[in-house]
């Protein structure tokens, strides 16, 4: 008999009742140091202060109204983003999946606004992960992803990480845009090299195509910055958010410049929750914090230190780990054993992880784990490491 969760997902059987900071309690009482956030979500980590106080305050207000009517909390939260980006303007969603719906839509709207309805492209990298929606998986291309979903939706072609002869080539007067993630988080922490998103950018500006960036994982202070692209120095034309920007409340976004956006007018495109005011009044607490120049160079400081350990924790066993990769606080520990086995591993010693592609285990703690919490991790880390090592090959 199907479960009444439809069983989409291989659960572990841990039962969270509880969040406080970096820290997840069990319903049997155990505490668990956090270094998956819900996969890059609790930004801020669990209750934070201001964002309960953002919420509650919300909630006794007014939950919801509709964007038929103004939404003050949105209007202030997109005030913030473009004060804070590149961008001009600002759609708020409830998930990355509907952000890159609209980035798709706007791409291709704004060439058929120009008279070039045939500029329908979108070029995309293989590891990607951009959703679940039909254009998300066909975004990401992946078998894993598409396979009995057809008919898949159309116009997307791949190319490989890194490989830029492919990538000239797959470029021709149809391509409306290139769709990449500066980090991939799912395909195995895979940092682009700020020289490549550069020359990305030159790329996209020389063919007139559009250059759309999925900061959904990498964002909202996970590297360091704001935003990834920003160790770069460029700007994308059009920007997926999620995940960090709620802090834990559904919240996503879509960011553009007033160009790339200029075919989206009145009609176009919806949602009936998307910058809801009790997402926004948490949006606005999360981007506060997170923005503010003292707290990024404070992540970047831990970060560092974090990195640190790590590798002396890859030196210590150099039969489970290979090596450490990634930036800022969105980092992989690359495994010799299946990653399942170290996440499990870590479940024994009480500290969560998060797997991903190419044996990478995913290190995406709050961007508040403090210096403490820096030594717990890799204490709890060591030992489940240690149980690994013991176990005959
Ligand atoms: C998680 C993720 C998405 C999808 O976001 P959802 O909120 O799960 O729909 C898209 N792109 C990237 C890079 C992600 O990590």
């Amino acid at each position: 008999m199907i479960a009444s969760v439809l069983p989409t997902y291989n659960r572990a059987p841990l039962h969270f009742v509880k969040g406080e900071g970096s820290w997840l309690i069990e319903a049997d009482g155990r505490r668990f140091l956090d270094l998956g956030s819900g996969i890059a979500v609790n930004a801020l980590g669990h209750a934070h202060p201001a964002l309960v106080k953002a919420l509650t305050e919300q909630a006794e207000k007014l939950w919801h109204v509709s964007n038929l009517y103004e939404i003050p909390q949105q209007q202030a939260l997109a005030d913030k983003l473009v004060a804070a980006t590149f961008a001009d303007t600002v759609f708020f969603t409830n998930s990355g999946t509907e952000s890159c719906e609209l980035a798709v839509k706007m791409a291709r709207k704004y060439w058929y606004e120009k008279g070039l309805p045939d500029k329908v492209g979108i070029i995309a990298f293989e590891g990607s992960f951009h959703g679940r929606s039909s254009a998300g998986i066909a975004a990401a291309g992946s078998e894993k992803m598409t396979k009995g979903f057809g008919p898949i939706l159309g116009g997307f072609r791949h190319v490989g990480w890194g490989d830029h002869d492919a990538l000239h080539a797959a470029i021709d007067d149809t391509t409306a845009a290139i769709l990449i993630e500066p980090v991939q988080g799912e395909g195995g922490i895979r940092p682009l090299p700020e020289v490549c998103l550069k020359g990305l950018r030159a790329l996209c500006d020389e063919k007139g195509i559009l250059l759309i960036l999925d900061e959904v994982q990498c964002g909202m202070g996970r590297t360091g910055r704001l935003f990834a692209h920003e160790w770069a120095g460029i700007a994308p034309d059009i920007m997926m958010v999620a995940k960090g920007i709620g802090g834990g409340f559904p919240l996503g976004a879509v960011l553009a410049t007033e160009a790339a956006a200029s075919g989206m007018t009145a009609g176009t495109h919806g949602s009936t929750y998307g910058g809801n005011p009790l997402a926004c009044a948490v949006g606005c607490a999360v981007v506060d914090h997170v923005a503010d120049p003292e707290f990024l160079a404070d992540v970047n400081r831990r970060a560092g230190l974090l990195r640190q350990r790590l590798e002396g924790l890859v030196a210590a066993h150099p039969e489970v780990f290979e090596g450490v990769r990634g930036t800022g606080l969105m980092l992989g520990l690359k495994c010799r054993c299946a990653p399942a086995d170290m996440v499990a591993a870590g479940y024994a010693t009480e500290v969560i992880t998060v797997p991903a592609a190419d044996k990478i285990v995913r290190l995406l703690p709050p961007l508040t784990l403090s210096e403490d919490e820096i030594a717990e991790a890799i204490t709890r880390l060591d030992a489940a490491a240690a149980t690994l090592a013991a176990r005959p090959a």
